[in-house]
């Protein structure tokens, strides 16, 4: 096992990217994760994903930093940015490397749609293994026409965990997922693999985050095996609605930003707290209490409506 795992303290963490304003139902999904393990004892990490820069407009991590710390949410460590650490992907990569097949791929991503094989689930494509075998020749000929991404081979397996929340859920690596990215052509390394290699390194025992993340997760299982990682528990937590049913997005009028300068934090937190299920009516409440008598148990597996603040 690598270092990451020598940690045994519960250590749990919140992963946003800011790609724009975080909503309510980010903000609930921090606070179930810092309430899950700071009830456990353990430690909080706070993530920024803004790998993709052209994604991340300027500032706006320092926004969702400023929302979290207003409602108290602040991590035991000063907070990652994934942007900062290329040098780590590079290391975790050439581990993979000896681990796995990785090979460059030349598709763009109007042929990869083009091409019949792919299916789509979850709106994903499902790689039909276009560059896999090219010759060295061909890899040489197509890299003077342009600069391919990198794909990690996966095996045929089923990777299988029992989500706290979800319950059970399987894939198998090859039909489900097909051979991945890992690099993209700019240089830029992928999702999965950053979260993989974070949590691993981090030490992270416990992810709490939404339930359309779930068909990532066999991938980071398997990505943090190779890499020797222990693979954390997980919680997958449904989506979000207002108090109509309506899904809350990003891009409207739910903005995190807005309410936590509109409203007392006690507030906001009791009136998050109720909508999960934690407390039994919507009152204002402090994080000191919520840590006090959270349990996995009182939170709403179904659907969390957001109560009004
Ligand atoms: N950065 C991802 C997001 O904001 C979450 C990643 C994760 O929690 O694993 O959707």
């Amino acid at each position: 096992m690598n270092d990451g795992n020598k940690n045994t303290i519960p250590t749990g963490r919140f992963a946003p990217t800011p790609s724009g304003e975080m909503h309510a139902g980010n903000l609930l999904c921090a606070l179930l994760a810092y309430l899950s393990v700071k009830s456990a004892g353990g430690k909080f990490l706070v993530r920024i994903e803004d790998l993709d820069t052209d994604r991340c407009p300027p500032n706006s991590a320092d926004k969702l930093l400023n929302t979290l710390d207003t409602l108290g949410l602040v991590g035991d460590e000063p907070p990652l940015f994934q942007s900062g650490r290329e040098q780590f992907y590079r290391i975790k990569e050439r581990e993979l490397r000896d681990k796995a097949r990785v090979y460059p791929c030349f598709c763009t991503r109007a042929q990869l749609h083009a091409a019949e094989a792919p299916r789509i689930r979850d709106g994903e494509t499902i790689y039909p293994g276009t560059c896999r075998n090219l010759t060295e020749r061909q890899i040489e000929e197509k890299s003077a026409m342009r600069r391919p991404c990198f794909r990690i081979e996966v095996p045929d397996i089923k990777i299988g965990f029992t989500d706290t929340i979800a319950g059970r859920f399987e894939q198998n690596l090859k039909e489900d997922c097909g051979d991945f990215i890992l690099r993209r052509s700019d240089g830029v390394h992928a999702y999965q693999f950053a979260v993989a290699a974070d949590d691993g390194e981090s030490g992270v025992t416990e992810v709490v985050r939404g339930n359309d993340l779930l068909p990532s997760t066999p991938r980071q299982i398997w990505l943090m095996s190779l890499l020797g990682y222990r693979p954390p528990r997980y919680y997958h937590i449904p989506l979000v609605c207002d108090h109509t049913g309506r899904k809350l997005s990003k891009s409207d009028g739910d903005s995190a930003a807005r309410i936590v300068s509109a409203y007392p934090k006690e507030r906001i937190l009791g009136s998050l707290a109720y909508s999960a299920g934690i407390i039994d009516r919507n009152r204002p409440a402090t994080l000191e209490e919520l840590v006090a008598i959270f349990s996995w148990d009182k939170v709403r597996k179904d659907q969390i409506f957001l109560d009004r603040i």
